[in-house]
């Protein structure tokens, strides 16, 4: 759209229904449809759940009720165009050269769009009658998920379309199917999922547009989770149709059959053909380069619910900030394309321990080799974004600087497949994602970028439609229309110069506008001089205004014609030429795309050995055992917000399964660590950093830690008491609870968890007795790899009794009444919360201190830790595992009675009294 034919007609001279942006005639019949009207509403109906943006010349134009939703949402003018069966039009537009922009705040807000274009000139519609209307029609839907233009994308990240569906026809289990789409840069891949697996499905795609069937979309159990999400579209059926799914695939790819992609299941088919036909439909026919799609087999990667991803601070922060989180503290790539891949890998590390070792040989081939690591990084920095680029050429969106920036990469592809295999002369092999890489960028054939650089000028327009963009001496044909075009500028010139002289007005000027064309222009004391003999032989009147008057002569308009048919000739080859290139272009999308990837790749290497060498990170261990080793581990956000000051202290880590016969019992379990400190001693920090680690570790990348020992990880969860301030914004206790019940529901002794103060968000017994029972089941059931942060440091009691349970707390020392954090993680318990010394810190005024310091000491004399010890004691352990039985009558009795004897003061009876007392007992028991 942005490349559109130049259609450009005249405000002032067009007639209402050739596409000229015209104010209404007041005069229209009140029951008459125009015939433009009635164009109109036929391509609003076709699309009816899209604002129609409907080109009028050098503007899109709405009608009706989108005229009025775009004014208010875009804050523009509503004004009225006619009528419409009586009633008055509203309309409102936008110019195109701004349509961008105004597109982008419209599906920001959640709009879909549809661009309906002039497709003819506004002379040829006047050719077949006065009365007739310039053909139009949509060609494009712009939605959410099926961006190209950069204006409208993030650079840095990714943009997907996702369709999902739902079988349930096999067993009485949901299995679900998704496909995702990045048409910006060819993305496509297809896997499947359980219910329960389903929403860190959707966090790790987060996709920009999600596409469901009517029948999905209504589901009375699903309903309320999709409706939750952004931009999701109900769809017809006949998207989502299996029996046509394989066909809708095979002739996307313009192949017989599908079966060359791989082995794909009827309901990955099926959601794989709805995402093709949606972006088919979308682009109106068009087909951006996508790769085949790629089958995600399920477990391939680490699952990490969407309440664990924000959390954990993933990709953005709580507040939503890039900035802040734990990708914008390892993101050193120096390309956009290696910024979207670097992304990907993040949102979903993998669980083949060969296959992170594969990522991480990568890494360490450039951390073993920093010359040519930085070499190749500074290279990078030039190289364009190949992926979107090329989309947009394929799809007829591409400008001029598209194809130089096609021209770019693929002579950046060349040095770079150059220097990677000088990379692997000095070294031993070269790794095997480095090796494929280098295989990636020989694909391209260099010819074509030659072809594009002898055709390119070195000043590029922005749009195809600007022209000038073919360096001169390409094409001789050109080189004459632009020679006759540029020469008939100077004869002008020339001929102003001779009128002045023959009229002898000094001021006369050749000028051109729009209207006009190109005319004569004198004041309107020298007007008379040309309107009367001899002069008005050749100088013909054509318009007075406020101060001048303005004439044409045959000559002029002879040359007029000249000029512009050589400007539109020359516009015209150089289209010609364009659309040759782009076609090249288009004919070579797979090589150069896989060039692309394979840069992108290069890039995320680089940029995680660039991070590893400057935050002196260490390369993981990573197989299939149940080991959690860390040695020395830091918080890798917040190691680098301390800065040059205070040092973060590096903490050990180690929740591997208990030697066998070590007496810790369980083997093949691995342990849990119950850490306590009082607030603000780094509880939460020290938890998070041991699970962001973790995911560094399985994307591939080296971890900020001496040493690292990882177990693959299935399953990552995290949850924060529902206090902290961290969850600001959905802290509620309720939230907690249901999110502690999926961890205790789903954990398989692959997980890894960390519970931060869970229970912390209720009354001090509810809070400690939740607490208790969730790490009895994690211990028993679970029997996974955890932390657990608690302030109630009762807790550590349970360490006694469950034999994989490990205290470690965090040290304070005591110095003058003050409390110093030291950061340190160390085996034992907190003997006490410190809370009044935090409290302190946080400048309470000095006699509520002091106050909370006399209660304190009142209530450590009554001996606070006994009932914790006699919890022990009393209570079997795990007795949560068995249900516990309704209560009886019997039991309501019991409690009755209980209560009453509880009420007694027997020092205060008579003894009559004493015994009235004991036969209501008594009584309380017989029903
Ligand atoms: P807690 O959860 O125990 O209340 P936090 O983990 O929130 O404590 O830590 C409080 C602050 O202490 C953090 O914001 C951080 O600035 C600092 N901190 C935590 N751990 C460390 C560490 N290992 N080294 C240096 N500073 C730390
Ligand atoms: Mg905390």
């Amino acid at each position: 759209m942005n490349d559109a034919q130049p259609i450009t007609a005249d405000a002032e001279i067009a007639p209402p229904d050739t596409g000229g942006r015209v104010t209404p005639k007041a005069s229209e019949d009140a029951g008459r449809v125009t015939p433009m009207m009635e164009q109109y509403i036929e391509i609003k109906a076709a699309n009816p759940d899209c604002l129609l943006f409907y080109r009028m010349g050098d503007f899109y134009e709405m009608f009706f009720d989108d005229a009025e939703t775009a004014s208010r949402a875009l804050g523009i003018v509503l004004t009225k165009r006619g009528k419409h069966q009586g009633r008055d039009i509203p309309m409102c537009g936008v110019p195109i050269e701004r349509a961008d922009e105004y597109l982008h705040r419209l599906i920001a807000l959640g709009h879909r769009v549809a661009v309906c274009e002039q497709l003819e000139d506004p002379a040829e519609a006047k050719k077949r009658g006065n009365k007739s209307v310039v053909r139009r029609d949509v060609v494009r839907l712009v939605t959410p998920g099926t961006l190209t233009e950069d204006s409208l994308l993030d650079a840095r990240r990714n943009n997907y379309l996702l369709a999902l569906a739902r079988s349930r026809a096999s067993s009485s289990e949901d299995r679900f199917a998704l496909s995702w789409i990045d048409i910006s840069t060819g993305e496509f891949r297809v896997a499947e999922c359980d219910r329960g697996a389903l929403s860190a499905e959707i966090a790790r795609i987060e996709p920009g547009e999600i596409i469901v069937s009517d029948a999905l979309y209504s589901d009375a159990e699903l309903a309320p989770y999709l409706r939750s999400l952004p931009a999701l579209t109900p769809l017809p059926r006949d998207m989502f149709d299996g029996a046509t799914a394989e066909r809708r695939l095979a002739s996307y790819f313009a192949v017989a059959t599908t079966e060359a992609f791989g082995a794909f299941s009827r309901i990955e088919l099926t959601v794989a053909a709805a995402a093709v036909t949606y972006v088919e439909r979308t682009q109106i026919g068009k087909r951006p380069p996508l790769s085949p799609p790629v089958c995600e087999r399920a477990g391939a990667t680490l699952a990490i619910d969407p309440a664990t991803r924000a959390n954990l601070e993933l990709s953005r922060t709580l507040t939503g900030d890039r900035r802040g989180s734990l990708l914008a503290a390892i993101d050193r790539t120096v390309t956009a394309a290696g910024s979207r891949a670097l992304a990907q890998r993040l949102a979903a590390p993998l669980t083949d321990p060969a296959e992170i070792a594969h990522r991480l040989d990568a890494v360490a081939a450039f951390v073993a080799d920093g010359a040519a690591c930085s070499a190749l990084r500074k290279n990078l920095k030039a190289v364009p974004d190949l992926q979107r680029a090329l989309s947009r050429i394929v799809i007829g969106r591409g400008g001029p600087r598209d194809l130089a920036a096609i021209r770019d990469g693929i002579f950046a592809a060349k040095e770079f497949s150059a220097e990677l295999t000088a990379l692997g002369r000095h070294g031993v092999i070269l790794p095997r994602d480095l090796a494929e890489a280098a295989e990636g960028l020989r694909r391209p054939d260099p010819a074509l970028a030659a072809e594009l650089q002898r055709a390119l000028g070195d000043e590029l327009p922005a749009y195809r439609r600007d022209g000038g963009f073919v360096r001169a001496s390409y094409e001789p044909a050109l080189d004459e229309a632009r020679a006759l075009r540029d020469e008939s500028r100077r004869v002008i010139a020339a001929l102003q110069v001779r009128y002045a002289e023959t009229t002898g007005i000094r001021s006369l000027k050749i000028k051109h506008n729009n209207v006009l064309g190109y005319f004569v222009d004198v004041t309107a004391q020298n007007g008379d001089k040309l309107m009367s003999p001899p002069l008005n032989a050749t100088f013909i009147h054509r318009q007075t205004t406020a101060g001048q008057v303005r004439f044409t002569t045959t000559e002029l308009g002879e040359l007029e014609a000249k000029i512009a048919s050589a400007a539109d000739r020359a516009l015209a080859l150089e289209f010609e030429i364009f659309d040759r290139l782009a076609g090249a272009v288009t004919a070579a999308s797979a090589a150069i795309k896989d060039a692309a990837d394979a840069l992108a790749a290069i890039d995320v290497a680089t940029a995680l050995a660039s991070l590893a060498v400057e935050r002196d990170y260490v390369r993981p261990e990573v197989d299939e055992s149940l080991a959690f080793a860390i040695t020395g581990g830091r918080h890798p956000v917040v190691e680098q917000a301390l800065g040059g000051g205070a040092p973060f202290v590096a903490n050990d880590c180690d929740l591997s399964p208990p030697p066998p016969h070590s007496g810790e019992g369980g083997v093949g379990a691995g342990r849990i660590w119950l850490v306590t400190g009082p607030n603000m001693a780094g509880k939460s920090t020290f938890l998070r950093q041991n699970a962001l680690i973790a995911v560094l570790a399985q994307m591939g990348s080296y971890v900020p830690a001496r040493a690292a020992h990882i177990g693959v990880i299935d399953r990552l969860f995290s949850r924060v008491g529902a206090a902290d301030d961290l969850a600001r914004g959905r802290s509620t206790f309720m939230v907690e609870m249901v999110e502690t019940a999926a961890i205790l529901n789903q954990a398989g002794k692959r997980a890894l968890v960390i519970l931060d103060e869970i229970g912390r968000g209720t009354a001090t017994f509810d809070g400690l007795s939740i607490a208790w029972a969730a790490i009895e089941h994690l211990h028993e059931q679970n029997r996974c790899r955890a932390l657990f942060a608690t302030h109630f440091h009762e807790m550590t009691a349970l360490a006694q009794k469950l034999p994989r349970l490990h205290n470690a707390t965090m040290r304070v020392k005591e110095w003058q009444g003050e409390v110093v954090f030291l950061h340190e993680v160390v085996a034992g318990a907190a003997d006490r919360s410190y809370g009044i010394q935090v409290a302190k810190l946080a400048g309470l005024p000095m006699a509520v201190i002091e106050r909370a310091k006399l209660v304190l000491a009142q209530l450590e004399a009554q001996d606070r830790t006994s009932p914790a010890h006699r919890l022990i004691d009393d209570l079997p352990l795990f007795a949560a595992a068995r249900p516990a039985a309704p209560p009886t009558e019997r039991d309501a009795a019991l409690t009755a009675v209980v209560e009453a004897l509880a009420a007694l003061h027997p020092d205060e009876m008579t003894p009559r009294e004493a015994l009235e007392a004991l036969y209501a007992l008594k009584g309380k028991l017989k029903p």
